[in-house]
């Protein structure tokens, strides 16, 4: 420990979500960060808590990973074009979402969709969200939509500037799947993930995936199997969950009855552990701020899963299939968390059990590396107790 060790400590938590979904629940009342990196759980008494630059008094709260929104189009900044909204991101940190993952910056007014001019775009959007986090959320982005004429190159080329993930294959010209294919297996040659557009069209321009293309595209994510808006039929979708080894992605912004078949299905074949989250926002229907919790409440309540479970769809699934350092409550992963509580005048005996029924929480705090990033949420249902911070690490 040097002087300039960040030593953050919160304690008095009321119950750890652990974000795996082997082991959701977790023993304990106090974690504790160093340069902003998991290094303890446990109990307060047991754990050295000397010399912490940061003290957070959970007051009973729960502590769960920060939440992991899988599917997001972000553009520059915290700014959107696609509803003129500013501060959207500030917003979903106010629902609890410390990690962004994009789909692909596919809503840039004059989108360049020529080789070199896709690959400039995707570059600069990686280093934008890298050099730039809107109130502190990871975003990762520079996400490039695939168009017919890359070849094999390409994919190396953005793979040595930087880039890591492919925006929704079908959202450009490339919506066959040899095609797709071909250029997806390009992709993971040189270390790439790549998601894709599953359903129908999403706004007019853009065109119908159906289960055979995402099959021969086979991409390390089935992006909104429950559509964006527009979901396949019963069949097709069952047919990706028997079939898809990678992620299953569920957004806020798709069908509410398909993502329950896609629960449903998963849980009969023993894959609850493919599922992902995501809100698919900004789109059509807006930025949706509290749309990962959404989610959670709504697959809790109506999916038969426990809630623990349904949280980790949104944290410790979402950073095993994404392969993240955040996510999960153990030591060595990033200290991002949110602390949550029972929303006042909401039924059940606790979070969990109000959660269970159908009803948001209320964030009382996030956490991104180690760091009070917000405090109460001014989006969420108010919590019924709310953290405080006893000392703040000094700038
Ligand atoms: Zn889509």
């Amino acid at each position: 420990m040097t002087a300039d060790t960040k030593k953050c400590v919160i304690r008095n938590i009321g119950l750890i979500l652990t974000g795996k979904i082997e082991a959701p629940l977790m023993d304990g009342d106090c974690v504790i960060a160093i340069d902003g990196k998991i290094s303890a759980i446990g109990s307060e008494k047991d754990l050295d808590t000397d010399t912490a630059s940061c003290v957070i008094d959970a007051n009973g709260v729960t502590l769960a990973p920060g939440l992991i929104d899988s599917h997001v189009h972000p553009v520059v900044g915290d700014y959107t074009p696609r509803q003129q909204q500013l501060h959207w991101i500030d917003s979903s940190l106010n629902g609890g979402v410390t990690t962004m993952i994009s789909a692909g910056e596919v809503h840039m007014p004059g989108r360049p969709k020529d080789i070199v001019g896709l690959k400039a775009m995707a570059i600069a959007a990686q280093r934008w969200y890298e050099n730039f986090r809107p109130s502190g959320v990871k975003v990762h982005a520079g996400a490039p939509v695939i168009e017919h004429g890359m070849e094999e190159e390409d994919f190396k080329d953005l793979a040595d500037a930087g880039v890591k993930l492919l925006g929704e294959v079908g959202l450009g010209s490339v919506k066959d799947g040899a095609t797709a294919g071909k250029m997806v297996g390009y992709a993971r040659k040189y270390g790439i993930q790549s998601t894709i557009h599953t359903g129908g069209p999403s706004i007019p321009g853009s065109g119908l995936i159906d289960k055979d293309v995402v099959l021969e595209a086979g991409t390390d994510v089935v992006g909104h199997i429950n559509g964006g808006h527009t979901a396949l039929p019963d069949d097709q979708i069952i047919c990706l969950c028997e079939s898809c080894r990678g992620s299953l992605e569920i957004v806020h912004n798709g069908n509410e009855r398909a993502a329950l078949l896609t629960l449903n299905t998963a849980r009969e074949l023993g894959k609850l552990d493919q599922l992902i989250l995501g809100t698919d926002g900004p789109a059509g229907s807006g930025a949706q701020p509290l749309g990962i919790l959404r989610m959670i409440a709504l697959l809790a309540s109506l999916g038969n899963v426990r809630p623990e479970i349904a949280f980790c769809f949104a944290t410790g699934n979402t950073a095993r299939q994404r392969k993240l350092d955040a996510g999960i409550i153990a030591p060595g992963y990033c200290a991002d968390f949110v602390l949550l509580d029972q929303a006042q005048h909401s039924p059940g005996k606790t979070m969990l059990e109000s959660v269970g029924q159908g009803n948001l929480p209320g964030v009382g705090m996030t956490v991104i590396d180690g760091i009070v990033r917000s405090e109460r949420s001014r989006n969420t249902p108010p919590a019924q107790r709310l953290p405080r911070i006893e000392k703040q690490h000094s700038a």
